[in-house]
């Protein structure tokens, strides 16, 4: 065994960290957000067990992938069970999804979590062995829609850090397709094996989609001529990849359909995805989350009976490192204080409501007290701007934005008011 010295063992174990002050906050924060878009989506929380028996993932990630050739933690109990700290969520979920039967609830099943990953990879910015994801998973059916619901879902947690976020988009066709593919892939790999990367040939045999994505030099110029997947789609993944294009093109939502992404596991089916956003040197960043579907995941980890599904990870620490989530719980939440006492108002604030969605939270302070102790609620609760319907100006789609740090009241078109918000808060 590996004696460590004193020092090394007052030192976390290496990739793992411990957070406090601030970055605790923001993180706290950033799952506050994730959980309260997901549950305006429809998704509801489950947790589950730290670990799994070795074989969910064995079966379900698939041998031939890195993590479970490389990454996994794996222990044997004094019982002699083995068991392996989760390296990914999904597989984790399934089980969960299989055991209680939620097969037989009505509908598809919508669900998220979040918490702690472990993968055995060499430490570097932005990857670490002790991880944390926010995961949505729709388990229980093949709707195309669903996939667009999980992007968009995704879409939106992300977008909450006010960084450009594009997403990433491919088909992997069906099952069948998919092994089709990955033979000619194999094929084609064979016959350039000289020129592909040395760390790439070994993957030729186990696992040559994954040397479509390969960072290596030589292999990256063999991939320029590798056959694409989208030649050898079949009309029902076709139809199935247009569904979901044409949903987030009609959410405004940002993507770009890239032939060579696969994805590191072995699972998918039809639609892959990753998050990305654009660094300050103007590169893009690493991903920041990903997903697609995985519709013979039960039926791989040994269920009777096929679940559907479609489900996305979000890196929270990579989120946190790149992005600049807020920290300050409160500045996530803008007040609404109505000079009169008027349910002619309501209308303007719906539509303050409409304008703010995703960005801040709406709470209307009870307007039955005098002002100045209403303002002085605000002041005590620590917001730090907050938002005055005045009958006089509102007519004209107006309102006053008021900072209580330096008393300062803005006159905003209702229309411009989130675009102006994100300026602020931005500064803060
Ligand atoms: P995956 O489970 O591999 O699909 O990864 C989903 C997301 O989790 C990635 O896009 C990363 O943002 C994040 N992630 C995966 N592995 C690590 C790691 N070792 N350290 C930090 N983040 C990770």
């Amino acid at each position: 065994m590996n004696k460590k010295s004193t020092k090394d063992i007052l030192q976390a174990p290496r990739g793992m960290r411990d957070f406090f002050g601030e970055e605790f906050k923001k993180r706290k924060n950033f799952y506050k957000i994730a959980e309260e878009i997901s549950e305006r989506y429809g998704f509801s929380g489950i947790e589950t067990p730290i670990m799994e028996h070795t074989e969910i993932f064995q079966k379900g990630v698939g041998e031939g992938t890195d993590i479970v050739d490389k990454e996994m933690y794996n222990l044997t109990t004094t019982g002699g069970d083995k068991l392996t700290l989760r390296p990914e969520g999904t597989a984790a979920i399934m089980r969960a999804y299989i055991e209680h039967g939620m097969g037989s609830l009505q509908g598809a099943q919508m669900l998220y979590y979040s918490g702690p990953f472990f993968r055995h990879e060499r430490p570097q910015k932005g990857r670490y062995r002790q991880f944390y994801q926010f995961g949505l998973e729709v388990m229980g059916s093949k709707e195309a829609r669903y996939d667009a619901i999980i992007i968009k879902t995704g879409y939106e947690i992300l977008k909450s850090t006010d960084k450009e976020i594009i997403v990433e988009i491919n088909t992997l066709g069906n099952n069948e397709e998919r092994k089709k593919y990955v033979d000619i892939l194999r094929n084609f790999y064979m016959k350039n094996i000289d020129s592909i990367g040395e760390s790439d040939k070994s993957r030729v045999e186990t696992n040559p989609l994954r040397i479509l994505d390969s960072k290596d030099k030589n292999t990256k110029s063999v991939n320029e001529n590798a056959p694409s997947i989208l030649n050898y789609l079949g009309d029902d993944s076709i139809k199935h990849f247009n569904i979901v294009k044409k949903i987030l093109e009609e959410n405004n939502i940002k993507y770009e359909v890239i032939p060579s992404l696969v994805r590191g596991l072995d699972y998918y089916e039809h639609t892959v995805f990753e998050y990305i956003t654009i660094n300050s040197d103007g590169n893009k960043s690493d991903a920041l989350g990903g997903g697609g579907r995985y519709d013979g995941l039960a039926e791989t980890l040994g269920h009777n009976k096929s679940v559907p599904s479609v489900g996305l990870g979000l890196g929270v620490d990579r989120i946190i490192d790149i992005t600049d989530i807020n920290i300050d719980e409160k500045s996530n939440i803008i007040p609404i204080l109505k000079l009169t006492n008027s349910t002619n108002l309501d209308i303007y604030i719906k539509k303050i409501i409409k304008e703010l969605n995703n960005i801040k939270k709406v709470i209307i302070i009870n307007h039955i007290q005098k002002f100045d102790k209403q303002i002085k609620f605000i002041k005590k609760n620590g917001y730090r701007y907050f938002i005055i319907i005045d009958e006089k100006i509102i007519k004209e789609n107006k309102i006053i934005l008021r900072s209580l740090k330096d008393d300062i009241n803005e006159q905003i078109n209702i229309n411009e008011l989130k675009n102006r918000i994100r300026e602020i808060y931005k500064k803060l």
